[in-house]
């Protein structure tokens, strides 16, 4: 039972041939497929989907490059409100690659606190994005005492994400670690049962360029399992407890 935690299904990219994705994953072993969106229009057309599809469970979030509180005080209503149908609140998180003033920094730091403290409120997990940002992350979520954290395709160093390990944070790998040495490191770095498997579909794939879709998250799987020197099945099995760990029966 291999579970992506972490996918754009609602991405212009999958409007074509939806459906045939999402047989695809399920031919190669995907049981759950968590698809996260960005902004509020995205969150209904998540939702949407999760009731359409046995496979989909949906994640409501703010992008972390929307600097906008109204938005995200929309979001947060509409959680509350959602709150019974949702997997996670995701994608949340931090991006200083592409915000670098420090007042921005500071807006996306307030926004992702609401989110925060909602998952404490509601026992939702948060998805979380971080680009060139992981320790400042990692310090805001301990500092306000999130529990339930999912680290989506971790960018910083083993001993960042170390710190996130010990406070029980989970991070998900995508396809893209069979040609990333940073994700390999992090992956020999972090226990066994510290690690989620995700497809970052549409991007994220094995081969750059290339759309990547849920049905890879596979091929994360097996090179995690190759990298711990362990049976894929048992690789496969611990990452799925892990993922009932974090997510219980909302997946
Ligand atoms: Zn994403």
């Amino acid at each position: 039972m291999i579970i992506d935690t972490h996918a754009h299904l609602t991405s212009k990219e999958f409007s074509r041939d939806l459906d045939q994705c999402i047989r695809a994953a399920k031919d190669s072993g995907v049981a759950r497929i968590v698809t996260v969106s960005e902004d509020l229009e995205d969150a209904k057309a998540a939702l949407r989907l999760s009731r359409d599809s046995d496979l989909v469970r949906a994640g409501v979030g703010l992008f972390p490059t929307i600097l906008d509180r109204g938005q995200a005080e929309e979001m947060y209503r509409f959680i509350r409100e959602k709150m019974d149908e949702l997997a996670c609140i995701g994608e949340v998180g931090l991006d200083f690659w592409k915000v670098k003033d420090h007042e921005g920094r500071e807006v996306q730091k307030e926004i992702l606190s609401g989110f925060v403290e909602l998952s404490k409120e509601t026992g939702l997990p948060l998805n979380c994005h971080s680009r060139s940002a992981g320790r400042h992350i990692i310090e805001l979520l301990l500092s306000l005492g999130a529990k339930k954290v999912q680290l989506h395709a971790f960018d910083a160093r083993p001993g960042t994400a170390l710190m996130g390990e010990e406070a029980g944070f989970f991070f998900s790998i995508p396809p893209s670690i069979v040609r990333s040495r940073q994700k390999q490191r992090l992956v020999r770095a972090l226990r066994l049962e510290s690690l989620l498997l995700e497809s970052d579909a549409p991007v994220l794939g094995p081969e750059p360029g290339v759309r990547n879709e849920p049905k890879n998250t596979r091929i994360a799987l097996e090179a995690i399992a190759e990298i711990k020197a362990l049976p894929v099945e048992q690789v496969e099995e611990t990452i799925f407890e892990n993922s009932r760990r974090l997510y219980g029966e909302r997946i």
